[in-house]
């Protein structure tokens, strides 16, 4: 018989998972369980019971002595638990202190060797797993992960988002790449992506808009650190908020319909919509137009054996469109990424042209 599909199902949204980092002590884990309780805000409970950590001498987790505290979390509250499993024996593990809920996390996302010894250890066991997507910006990988637990007979799977590391990013801790998790959403319709807002800050000051943005893309739920004592946590202390914070900010948010079928809603935007397709189209008409320079200069510089790339030229056009997109509400990083592709495709063009 099929398992009713119960934690992650889409009928109650935000879904939220919330408690500390790592699991510090058995006291610890349970008293931000009973306030994240109090809050009546959470669904489902998580701690970190073995922590990959980037630099060998940070708080690496209590390991299997934390597992019976979550399971005493479970009884006592009534929240369902889950905790980040890397390996074989973490699954084994939390089998046996029935963990209700696995999650697989970015630094083991990114390694198909031990996502798939993961789904090995799982085989014929139906417990409900979340992906985070791997540490880099690669879907593939994100997708292929799930593929492996599904293939390993996984009924009940779901994706968080929790950024991509980029080398110089300072503003997030890990860059959320929106697009990424919406092109994740588009081809995996039918499961459930959650957002990550903690890892992809770093800190506390955002977390609220970041939320908010998610939930304006329509993910299904949040997975959010609580700490009672946040800036004494033992990992990602920075990023971690008190459970009555974190109640607070799931009160705060605003819920909003995608109202997809509801038809009147949906007409009164057509006219603007018709516009911005008559925009892309010409923009389509202009990118190609210029393609077509680009390829006439492609020509002369093969002629004239110049290089591809005219550092000078490249830097004036840069310096332009800097200045121009400040009069035209167009943000500084969007301009740059965009002329940069278009960019790059004249240079992929006129490589063409120099094989030619
Ligand atoms: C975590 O959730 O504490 C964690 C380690 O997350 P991530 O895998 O996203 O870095
Ligand atoms: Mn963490």
């Amino acid at each position: 018989m099929k398992k009713e599909k119960t934690w992650l199902t889409r009928k109650k949204r935000p879904i939220v998972i919330a408690g500390p980092c790592s699991a510090e002590s058995e006291e610890q884990v349970l008293q931000t369980a009973h306030r994240l309780k109090k809050t009546e805000k959470v669904d489902i409970y998580r701690a970190g019971i073995w922590k990959p950590r980037t630099r060998p001498n940070s708080f690496e987790g209590v390991g299997v002595v934390g597992l019976p505290w979550l399971k005493k979390v479970k009884e006592e509250t009534g929240f369902p638990v889950t905790a980040e499993v890397a390996k074989a024996s973490h699954v084994e593990n939390c089998l046996q202190f029935e963990i209700d809920i696995l999650w697989i996390g970015a630094r083991t996302t990114v390694n198909p060797f031990a996502v798939q010894e993961i789904a090995d250890a799982l085989k014929g066991v139906d417990i409900p797993i979340l992906v985070k997507n791997p540490i880099n910006p690669d879907l593939s990988l994100w997708l292929g992960g799930i593929e492996r637990l599904e293939k390993a007979g996984i009924q009940e799977i779901g994706g968080i988002h929790r950024g991509f590391s980029n080398l110089g990013e300072k503003f997030y801790r890990n860059r959320p790449q929106w697009q990424i998790a919406l092109e994740f959403k588009r081809l995996r319709p039918d499961l459930p992506l959650l957002n990550d807002p903690s890892h992809i800050c770093g800190r506390r000051d955002i977390l609220q808009e970041v939320g908010q943005k998610a939930m304006d893309l329509d993910f299904d739920g949040l997975m959010i650190e609580s700490h009672i004592d946040p800036d004494n946590a033992w990992s990602d202390a920075k990023q971690q908020i008190t459970p009555e914070v974190l109640g607070r900010m799931i009160t705060e948010m605003q819920l909003r319909e995608d109202y997809e079928d509801v038809a009147p809603l949906q007409s009164e935007l057509e006219y603007l919509r018709a516009e911005i397709n008559h925009i892309d189209d010409e923009l389509l008409n202009l990118l190609s137009n210029r393609m077509n320079i680009a390829r006439q200069i492609g020509l002369y510089k093969k002629n004239n054996n110049m290089t591809i790339l005219q550092q000078k030229r490249w830097n004036d056009i840069i310096d332009k469109s800097k200045k121009q997109a400040k009069g035209k509400e167009l943000s500084e990083e969007f301009i740059l990424r965009f002329i940069s592709a278009i960019h790059d495709e004249s240079i992929n063009q006129q490589e063409k042209i120099f094989r030619e």
